[in-house]
């Protein structure tokens, strides 16, 4: 039972991980919830003690949390408004709280400052700067001869100097949180958009940033080319899998450094590179095979000889899919096997 609890509670953070628009949603609706919630209480306990001011200070900032909650419902552009929403409310009961000289209302700017935090983890760089101007804003008000004039309420000198520094480790403390998440996720889509023997792009990857240079660049003539090691079982065979996997390393920053193209692990011992010039011809591939045997991969100081063969395609986008070049690179690379290997099959699909 508790298990079973605790597992749907472990499958509801893994949904959220994994789901960056769904975070972010849920990490809104709980801030603006529990504000609701304890501002509704203090709209309540405000009535009973007969504070009116304060008491349409905290029934504002209730009215405004209900708001912000159907917003947050619309997507990213009503959670984008009612953050916008939160800052100004934010300054406008600064200033209230400050030049009314109402100490007590610094218990509404407290919970103000968490959409300060909200701000940070929805856009870093604009909840930075926001958060920084609202910390420019209190030292203004706390730490200035000029700033201090305009205080209604005689404010002991450790409040003073201590408001704008909670409020800036609040500020941090968000700020290193959403660092330390934002680099973990990187880390996760590097490494599920990459190859973790050879770090170059794995299938997924690869067709992704292929897709997106030609939405960006408006690619038509384009060349794909798959290369196979011959007889890659043997080196497996004699050195061992562990030597193969070096060899498949060095094939890699060979074959980069032929072409200086962009290059994926197409599948166990295959690699493939995309040519957005369209350059790829049988000339080219040709040359690519010969410069690969004459290249020289070491094992503990021997060297192996090693021969590929290539497949390769001259394609145009308008007439053919990308996912059919992989096809028919495949194929040229069949027949490539078929009449003898290190050599390279070219065809021009254009
Ligand atoms: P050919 O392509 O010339 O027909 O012969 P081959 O020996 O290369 O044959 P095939 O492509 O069928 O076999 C590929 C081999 O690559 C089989 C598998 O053991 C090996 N291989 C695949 N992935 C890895 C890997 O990550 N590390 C190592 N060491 N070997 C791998
Ligand atoms: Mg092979
Ligand atoms: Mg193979």
């Amino acid at each position: 039972m508790t298990r079973k609890f605790l597992n749907r509670i472990d499958n509801a953070f893994s949904i959220l991980v994994l789901d960056e628009a769904k975070r972010i949603r849920t990490q809104f609706l709980f801030t603006y919830s529990i504000l609701f919630a304890v501002s509704s209480f203090m709209t309540i306990v405000n009535i009973a003690t007969g504070k009116t001011t304060l008491m349409l200070a905290t029934l504002a900032f209730a009215l405004l949390c209900a708001i912000n909650t159907a917003l947050v419902k619309c997507g990213k552009k009503g959670i984008l408004v009612s953050t916008v929403l939160f800052q100004i409310e934010f300054i406008i009961l600064l200033t209230f709280f400050i030049v009314s000289g109402n100490p007590e209302g610094f218990s509404a700017i407290w919970a103000a400052m968490l959409p300060t935090c909200g701000m940070i983890l929805f856009q870093r760089k604009k909840g930075s700067i926001l958060s920084l101007s609202m910390f420019a804003i209190m030292i203004f008000f706390f730490w200035t001869p000029i700033g201090r004039s305009f205080l209604q309420y005689e404010y002991t000198q450790s409040f003073m100097l201590r408001f704008p520094m909670l409020y800036m480790a609040f500020f941090l403390l968000a700020l290193f949180l959403e660092t330390i998440r934002k680099k973990t996720a990187d880390n996760y889509h590097y490494q599920s958009i990459h190859d973790p023997l050879t770090k170059v792009y794995n299938r997924r990857g690869f067709l992704e940033m292929v897709q997106r240079l030609v939405e960006s660049k408006k690619l038509s003539d384009v060349g794909f080319m798959i290369f196979d090691i011959d007889h890659f079982k043997r080196i497996n065979d004699k050195y061992g899998h562990f030597a193969g996997d070096n060899i498949l390393i060095q094939c890699a920053n060979r074959i980069q450094r032929l072409t200086g193209l962009e290059l994926c692990r197409w599948g166990g011992e295959e690699f493939a590179i995309f040519d957005p010039e369209g350059k790829v011809d049988q000339d080219y591939a040709t040359k690519l095979c010969k410069e690969i045997e004459s290249s020289s991969f070491i094992l503990d100081t021997e060297r192996i000889p090693l021969t590929m063969s290539i497949g390769a395609v001259r394609i145009c986008l308008d007439k053919t899919d990308l996912k059919d070049a992989g096809r028919l690179a495949d194929r040229c690379l069949y027949d490539a096997k078929e009449t003898g290997r290190n050599k390279a099959v070219f065809e021009d699909h254009r």
